[in-house]
């Protein structure tokens, strides 16, 4: 049996920046990180499109837990040690600087993943943690104070032990024979599937601002949503019209939200969009108003609401009309279908497509179940967790790093002490 001081399993963002943090806080510890694959990092390698999209500059912890759907309570407290802002400092500490692009996100000012991969194991290396590939962790056990570790190459053993293996359903298995629960696992961040001839053919087509909103009387599950999401679900903002269906923020952002009830319904349900973000009734007026000023013309030719012109284009001739209707012969049927088209577009969803740039598993270890002032088991002493093996998940936009760069800090913090 090889003993440790601190054994990490897991050798991804939330493992290797424990490692670090307790090897630096601590360097007469004794870390080792075991990792199954045969290479480290991976998931960092390929996040962010290869460019890593290492946090999200939102510096207010209220404001920054409102992108979690799970977890959003518990981090609450977790953000006022460790935050987006620290984040910053820890890398540009060691090199790295951090850029931010319009919309908030924040990468590598050398736009590629590996910078971040590089700090990582030079860091480890100088602060000689161990990092032992190809160690597949089968089981864990507690003996006493003790957890003792099968991997496919031997047995390990310490006092403290830090599970940082993500989204892994063997690991979760271990976990539940430890006597933790782990709420279901199910996709999150996935763009939507959607055959309707008012999308088709004009993929790379973007509203610039709409508002979504899912129907069926949607009520995502309760227990661990929080009361907002027990609302009505909607989103704002840009929609990128694709090859499959839909996809942008905004709907990433509802496949977070929503996750375990899309997941219940087979990702077979209705939304409704708002193409212009106006009143059914307010947009009706203006159409008529176009109707005497633009008598002559037709419809078909000229775009209003500053919307593409090829979504207008299709908007129009799914509202009961050709492309040689003129504004003057609309009548009152064909003025309302097209404020209907503008304000209430209904789509039917059948399916999911995954989302390139990042995606998580909504799921995980109950958080009930951690100590979030320490990201420590209440159940084990000496057991932790971090990253997305709990039941933590973000929308997209470098917020589901920073929960693992967060709880892995915090982790390092007591386990160094
Ligand atoms: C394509 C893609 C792009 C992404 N882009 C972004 C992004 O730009 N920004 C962002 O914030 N988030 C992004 N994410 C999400 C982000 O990568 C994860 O939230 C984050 O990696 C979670 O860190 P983690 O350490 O918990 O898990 P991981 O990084 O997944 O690391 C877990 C490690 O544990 C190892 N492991 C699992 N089981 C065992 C075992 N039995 N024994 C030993 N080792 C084991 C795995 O091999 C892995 O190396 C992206 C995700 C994907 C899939």
């Amino acid at each position: 049996m090889i003993e440790k001081d601190i054994i990490i399993v897991g050798g991804g963002a939330a493992g290797f920046f424990a490692a670090i943090n307790i090897a630096e806080q601590n360097p007469d510890l004794k870390v080792a990180i075991l990792e199954r694959g045969k290479e480290v990092l991976t998931k960092v390698k390929v996040s962010g499109g290869g460019r890593c999209n290492v946090t999200h500059a939102e510096f207010i912890p209220q404001e920054l837990v409102q992108n979690y759907p799970r977890g959003e309570k518990e981090l609450l407290g977790p953000f006022h040690k460790f935050m987006t802002g620290d984040t910053i400092e820890w890398f540009e500490k060691r090199g790295v600087a951090l850029k931010i692009e319009d919309d908030g996100r924040m990468f590598p000012v050398s736009n590629s993943s590996q910078t971040i991969i590089d700090c990582f194991l030079n860091e480890a290396e100088k602060y000689q943690v161990e990092v032992l590939m190809n160690h597949s962790v089968k089981s864990i056990q507690k003996e006493a104070d003790l957890f003792e570790i099968e991997t496919t190459q031997g047995v390990f053993s310490s006092k403290k032990i830090l599970i940082a293996t993500g989204s892994n359903p063997k690991i979760w298995k271990l976990l539940e024979d430890l006597g933790h629960t782990v709420s279901q696992p199910v996709p999150s961040l996935f763009t939507f599937n959607i055959k309707d001839e008012r999308i088709q053919d004009i993929p790379g087509v973007v509203a610039q601002n709409v508002e979504i909103t899912v129907l069926n009387n949607f009520s995502p599950s309760k227990g661990e949503m929080s009361q907002r999401d027990r609302e009505v679900l909607k989103s704002e903002g840009p929609l990128l019209i694709t090859h499959w269906g839909m996809s942008a923020p905004s709907i990433l952002k509802l496949s977070a939200f929503g996750a375990i009830e899309f997941a219940k319904r087979d990702y077979k349900f209705e939304i409704e969009v708002n193409f212009i973000r106006q009143a059914f009734e307010d947009c009706l007026d203006v159409l008529k108003t176009l109707k005497q000023d633009l008598a002559k013309k037709t419809v078909f030719k000229s775009t209003q609401f500053d919307l593409p012109k090829r979504l207008w284009h299709k908007l129009v001739l799914a509202s009961n009309m050709t492309a040689e209707t003129r504004w003057a012969d609309l009548n009152k049927a064909q003025l309302e279908a097209l404020a209907a088209q503008l304000t209430k577009a209904v789509f039917n969803v059948d399916g999911k497509s995954t989302f390139k740039e990042e995606f998580v598993t909504a799921g995980g270890i109950n958080l009930k179940e951690v100590n979030f002032k320490t990201f420590e088991s209440k159940l084990h002493k000496g057991l932790y967790f971090a990253g997305e093996v709990l039941n933590i998940d973000a929308v997209t936009g470098g917020f589901n790093f920073q929960n693992a760069w967060t709880g892995a800090y915090i982790v390092a913090q007591n386990i160094s002490k």
